[in-house]
């Protein structure tokens, strides 16, 4: 059912122009879908968060930031616990507003950060998947391509977008935003 309920609130918001206000629940309404068709619901399930035990609420929180900070279309910020997404980016000196199918196929980009970071061990030959930008070198952009996008973060998210295909294989858009997603550095 989860499925007819992602596809059906898709085909809805892309008939309609989403006001920015809305934005916030609405990909808060994404993350919960997406969480359990691919996550097994665990990303936000509420209870004690996981780098903050004293905290409670959604283990992984969702913040969606209505302004351009620089060229990242999201992030997953492990010290949060926290996803943000941007509706709005700068491109080549141009601020650009994110359509709403590059901001599901990117939610889903960083949900896959954080399910393989909380929820994998470094030790387990995940150590590219795992690892990501904290604290690291921002200069060396070769590493910044590769770093928390190892083989199991690809295979998971063809997977989620090859879905994507399956369910909803007529909306161009949802597959450009995944190809756009895929290249990049989010
Ligand atoms: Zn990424």
């Amino acid at each position: 059912m989860k499925i007819v309920s992602f596809i059906r609130q898709y085909k809805n918001d892309t008939q309609r122009r989403v006001p920015m206000l809305e934005l916030q629940d609405l990909m808060a309404l994404y993350m919960g879908l997406l969480d359990e068709l691919f996550f097994f619901g665990l990303l936000t399930k509420q209870g004690r968060r996981c780098r903050n035990p004293f905290r409670k609420g959604q283990l992984v929180q969702l913040q969606v930031i209505e302004e351009a900070d620089g060229v990242r279309w999201g992030a997953w910020e492990p010290a949060q616990d926290q996803i943000t997404l941007h509706t709005e980016v700068i491109d080549d000196g141009r601020i650009v507003e994110l359509n709403m199918n590059d901001m599901v196929t990117t939610l889903a980009h960083e949900m896959i950060h954080a399910y393989l970071h909380i929820f994998s061990s470094g030790t387990r030959g995940y150590d590219v998947d795992v690892a990501l930008a904290v604290g690291a070198d921002d200069d060396d952009t070769e590493s910044q391509r590769t770093r928390g996008h190892g083989p199991v973060f690809w295979e998971f998210y063809q997977h989620i977008t090859g879905k994507f295909t399956l369910w909803i294989p007529e909306s161009q858009e949802l597959h450009d935003g995944a190809g756009r997603a895929e290249r990049q550095e989010l």
